[in-house]
């Protein structure tokens, strides 16, 4: 496998060489737990928590533990040694099976916002954090179960989590972090070796399943939601010794002569979390969850459920079947929802602040954050040193051209660096120039008649506006790959190795990380993994649209 970015760049890290050791041989730290108040209670059975920001919870064991899949490059970030036999104790911490002395599992209580509507106290129903460890950054990160049994937020459920969902996450998730788009992890992904019952296409039909589990990783997986539960149940103390600990330990920078700055800490919550809606709009992923127990207030993504990417550029597609009917987290709703979900913490952060109006500036600056880095990513993406007020009519042009035929988001926009502006001959034939786009379109009645012409006249326009940018074209074609990824975690791709997966076969999940670990570079030798969507995948559940069932 080759090596990524972080790799490379922790080598010149003081820690960086030192060897990777087992993990069990970590020391282990539980900074949380220990500064934050507990729910006295100590069993798994579902309720109501009070006063407290987690519940002590012992993940439940599962009966053949078997290590499917293991990201080396955050192995390596984290410094653990990968377990290489088939009974290791490393894999019977990851799969819920063996706690180590030290580690002080949890549950973290939270509430949030599902579908616009307040739904009261939700909490990790299936996830189980572990411990903290130290990386070789001397990053905090949290090690968390997910599907590792039930505890006092499962409701109804059984907190367990099937194994496509899991692989799904597994590969999405460092699929982001190869995109340099701020993430949760993921370390190992484990087949416990017990069916979970699930009823996928919600029609009455349940079925066993096959069990996963998945150990994230992250900073940590505080959402929104953490902070709602308190102010909803009127605990303003607990809520200002969260936000307090929040602060404290993962926004220094808030820090005002040594007291948490509550409105500097809101502004960056707004801005990551700008920056971060952006980058999914970059590349063209649509979360498909976006309740506010799902927006992390790190400004990460979270929760990798019914995600999906865009193929042909719709704003109202959403790949959630949940959503079908009202498209709330379509693509193209993104931005203004995480602006509702910002308006919702902000309305939970009210009683840390003697008036609204620092609360009021930080949703602006969401919105001036978020405005400016679309204009500069959009530049990017076009190969512009900056969008003016004249490129207006060329923008609108082109994007009601994507919508208009079924037009690969992802293969356009990479594809637009490949025109020969610099060679006149090749820029008069028609035929020719629509040449560089073609493999974008899903219909190929979309190459003939008078769309092909308008896409045609579109280029004449786009190039003709190229000519007049100063920079470079290697310059320019080196930015613009950088903003336009060749690969991106098609929906079908994870089909494809979920299928592989059920027979046995791993090789599909790993030729695909493989490839995903370098998005941008051009890869000619993978150029089927960067191809439109092929038409067995339209309406194949599980490549074009899925439910909540996970
Ligand atoms: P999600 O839609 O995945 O963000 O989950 C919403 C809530 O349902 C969270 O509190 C989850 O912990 C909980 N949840 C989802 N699936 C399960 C499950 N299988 N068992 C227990 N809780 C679950
Ligand atoms: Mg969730």
């Amino acid at each position: 496998m080759s090596q990524d970015s972080d790799v490379h760049s922790s080598s010149s890290h003081p820690f960086a060489n030192q060897p990777a050791i087992d993990l069990c041989d970590f020391s282990f730290h539980n900074k949380f737990i220990s500064e934050l108040p507990a729910d006295p209670i100590q069993n798994n059975k579902p309720r109501q928590v009070s006063q407290a920001c987690f519940s002590h919870v012992e993940p439940t064991p599962v009966p053949e533990p078997r290590l499917l899949a293991w990201s080396e490059s955050l192995a390596h970030q984290l410094g653990i040694l990968r377990p290489l036999v088939v009974h290791h104790p490393t894999l019977d911490v990851l799969c819920g099976n063996l706690v180590m002395p030290g580690m002080r599992p949890y549950a973290a209580r939270y509430g949030g916002h599902q579908f616009g509507h307040w739904a009261g106290q939700l909490g990790d129903g299936r996830a189980i954090t572990l411990t903290e460890i130290m990386d070789r950054f001397s990053q905090r990160q949290e090690l968390q179960l997910k599907g590792a049994g039930p505890t006092p937020y499962s409701r109804t459920a059984d907190g367990r989590a099937v194994l496509r969902s899991s692989v799904r996450e597994f590969m999405c998730s460092e699929a982001m972090h190869y995109l340099d788009i701020p993430t949760t992890r993921a370390l190992s992904l484990v087949d416990t070796g017990a069916m979970v019952v699930r009823d996928m296409f919600y029609d009455g039909n349940p079925i066993p399943e096959p069990g996963a589990v998945v150990c994230r990783v992250a900073p940590s997986f505080i959402r929104f939601g953490n902070f709602q539960i308190l102010a909803a149940n009127g605990e303003h103390d607990l809520l200002k010794r969260l936000a307090d600990y929040v602060i404290i330990n993962y926004f220094p920078e808030c820090m005002d002569q040594g007291l948490p700055s509550y409105e500097q800490w809101f502004h960056e919550v707004c801005r990551r979390t700008a920056v971060l809606v952006k980058e999914w709009m970059r590349v063209g992923f649509v979360h498909g969850v976006m309740n506010t127990d799902n927006m992390s207030i790190l400004g990460l993504t979270i929760d990798y459920g019914p995600y999906g990417w865009l193929e042909s550029y719709e704003p109202q597609w959403t790949p959630n079947t949940t959503d079908s009917a009202g498209r709330r987290y379509c693509y193209g709703s993104q931005p203004q929802i995480a602006h509702w979900n910002l308006l919702q913490l902000a309305n939970t952060l009210y009683p840390l602040f003697v008036n609204k109006t620092p609360l009021e500036n930080g949703l602006a600056l969401f919105v001036k954050t978020y405005e400016q880095e679309w204009s500069k990513t959009l530049a990017d993406k076009l190969g512009f040193l900056e969008i003016t007020a004249d490129d207006e009519s060329l923008l609108i042009d082109l994007f009601k051209l994507l919508e208009a035929e079924e037009t690969d988001f992802t293969i356009f926009f990479r594809k637009l660096a490949t025109l020969p502006v610099d060679h006149q001959s090749l820029l008069n034939d028609d035929r020719e120039l629509l040449k560089f786009v073609q493999s974008a379109f899903y219909i190929d009645a979309a190459l003939t008649g008078k769309h092909a012409d308008r896409v045609v006249l579109w280029l004449r326009r786009y190039i003709a506006r190229i000519g007049k940018e100063k920079r470079s074209t290697i310059e320019r074609v080196a930015i613009m790959n950088r903003a336009n990824p060749k690969y991106v975690f098609r929906n079908y791709l994870a089909q494809l190795a979920i299928d592989a997966l059920a027979l046995g076969d791993d090789s599909v999940l790993l030729d695909t990380m493989h490839v995903l670990q370098r998005p941008y570079d051009e890869q000619p030798e993978f150029e089927r993994y960067a191809e439109r969507r092929p038409e067995w995948a339209r309406h194949r559940a599980g490549c074009s649209a899925l439910s909540c069932s996970s």
